[in-house]
């Protein structure tokens, strides 16, 4: 079987082309892919699940709930990342089973919480992994259907929600490991239950992973809270040095800045984009990250009413209305002028 996989970057709307015209249709088309993946999963016996590269709480909760509900059917289900789990999520049981590499047998691919292919990193190998059906769970809207079968939510709160009605769907036994697997995945993406994204259905799937045995005040403190002194002092250094400007307040991470401060994570900012967005006087807050390649990460978030994911899908990113990204070649002040010129034009023309 052949994988219908769609380059994102060179036709930027390519992806968007693909979403159904109402929400009747997006309704119908969903519970036709949740149909053709519960088929794919039945059918599989050694299953490679990945998440995307740089993994947030949300992916590597929802990889590891996969996992675990693979293997209590009996699959073989080996669980892989381009890099490797914050050790704020040490409490999670697996954690340390995730490869860094998808080399292997097998005869499915299920990719998790990840919009895009490019998304996956080094993670997919094309020339093993093309031959393999693919089946894609996400919540992001700008997802550009890359699998065989994409079940693809953007109402849902995170991809630890769509993983949870897979899991009722096969009737899987949801016992502790996986509700806090789960619950890590809603309590990250969902700034515990703060974001517009959060719904009744939300809250209701939290109390039975509760129910289940997740801690609820462990998770929130261990996956959400808890930072180390360092990122401490790098976000107080990166609010000091932002800038408000024209409803923007953004800021810059060089590598110099990163060394002198003593960072040990090459990528990241720590929360600064979360952070600055809390200014009352900010409809968009983006911070530009400097890689040691030279090229910027680039985070955006969006005050209500705002909408920053067209504006990261244009440049070959993703995410959500009010919280995307992407990542451009470089370098810092070609990509700073850039990003900022077209969040002007977006909130001029919302
Ligand atoms: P964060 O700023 O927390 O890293 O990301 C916010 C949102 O944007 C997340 O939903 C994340 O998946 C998405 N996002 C961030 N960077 C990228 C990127 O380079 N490509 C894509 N497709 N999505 C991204
Ligand atoms: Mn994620």
């Amino acid at each position: 079987m052949s994988t219908p996989y769609t380059v994102n970057g060179a036709d930027s709307e390519a992806g968007l082309q693909q979403f159904p015209d109402s929400e009747e249709g997006e309704r119908r088309s969903n519970m036709q892919a949740w149909i053709e993946a519960e088929g794919y999963l039945r059918r599989a016996q050694r299953i490679l699940a990945v998440t995307h590269l740089a993994p947030d709480g949300d992916a590597i909760g929802s990889l590891l709930a996969f996992g675990h509900a693979m293997q209590s059917l009996g699959k073989t289900v080996t669980v892989a990342c381009q890099d490797p789990a914050h050790s704020r999520f040490d409490y999670l049981h697996g954690v340390h089973d995730i490869r860094l590499s998808g080399e292997g047998n097998f005869d499915l691919m299920v990719s998790i919480d990840a919009s895009d292919l490019q998304r996956l990193g080094s993670i997919f190998l094309p020339v093993q992994h093309g031959r393999l059906p693919l089946v894609v769970f996400d919540h992001h809207i700008t997802n550009t259907m890359f699998g065989s079968v994409n079940v693809v939510d953007s109402s849902a709160s995170s991809s630890a929600e769509v993983i949870y009605r897979l899991l009722r769907r096969l009737d899987v036994r949801i016992g502790s490991e996986i509700a806090a697997a789960l619950l890590t995945g809603i309590i990250t993406d969902t700034l515990a239950f703060r974001t517009s994204s959060t719904t009744p259905e939300t809250l209701s799937i939290a109390m039975e992973l509760m129910r289940a045995g997740a801690s609820m005040p462990e998770i929130t403190r261990r996956a959400l809270v808890l930072r180390s002194y360092d990122s401490i002092r790098f976000l107080a250094n990166g609010i000091v040095t932002s800038q408000l400007e024209d409803g923007i307040v953004y800021a810059t991470i060089t590598r110099k800045m990163r060394k002198d401060l003593g960072v040990k994570e090459d990528r990241g900012d720590a929360g600064l984009v979360g952070t600055l967005i809390t200014s009352m006087e900010a409809h968009v807050a983006a911070v530009f990250v400097e890689l040691v390649d030279g090229s910027v990460e680039v985070g955006l978030r969006s005050a209500p009413g705002y909408d920053v994911s067209q504006v990261a899908f244009e440049f070959g990113g993703g995410g959500h209305a009010a919280a995307a990204g992407c990542t451009l070649p470089g370098p810092m002040r070609d990509t700073v002028n850039r990003v900022l010129s077209r969040l002007r034009r977006m909130i001029r023309e919302t």
